[in-house]
């Protein structure tokens, strides 16, 4: 396992619409472990394969705290299927570091999910789960979060963004 180089904000590859994944092979499982990896070591809930430069729809979402393995979920060629009710809270993005903002997404959700085999499992989260798999999804449809918001709002936050990583 390896922690892999997390692109961020401006990056072209953030914006691409990823292909699916075919047939499954040791080198996605590799990329699989990778990002559980990077998500773990940059104190992320999720993280997504075109965020360390691959267009390929896997995303990994670990809610485990290292206790719970089950917490540990791959999402393969994902789509949400339903959705319902709301929540309003904090978002982060490991690609946007620093920025913190509050935005409403679906309370309870339903993913439609490949499994290595071929096979199609569905996956329902609510809540924080709820969040992170909307927030992954969008990753491999190439949205980030902040373009939820509004021109002015995100020229505001890039603003502060780029004033930010200037600092480093
Ligand atoms: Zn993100």
């Amino acid at each position: 396992m390896a922690v892999r180089k997390v692109i961020t904000w401006g990056d072209p590859r953030l914006k691409i619409n990823s292909a699916d994944v075919g047939e499954w092979s040791p080198e996605l499982d590799q990329l699989v472990a990778d990002l559980f990896e990077t998500a773990r070591d940059e104190d992320g809930v999720g993280i997504a394969a075109p965020q360390v430069g691959i267009n390929i729809n896997i995303a990994v979402v670990d809610s485990s705290c290292g206790v719970d393995p089950a917490a540990r979920i791959v999402l393969i060629n994902p789509e949400i299927v339903r959705q319902e009710g709301s929540q309003v809270g904090s978002e982060g993005c490991l690609s946007i570091p620093g920025i913190h903002e509050v935005l409403e997404r679906p309370k309870q959700v339903w993913v439609k999910n490949r499994l290595p085999d071929g096979s199609w499992v569905e996956l329902e989260g609510e809540d924080l789960l709820a969040r992170a798999f909307c927030h992954e999804v969008d990753h491999l449809r190439g949205r980030l979060f902040v373009e939820y918001f509004g021109p002015v709002k995100r020229q505001f936050l890039q603003r502060r963004y780029n004033k930010q990583r200037s600092r480093e």
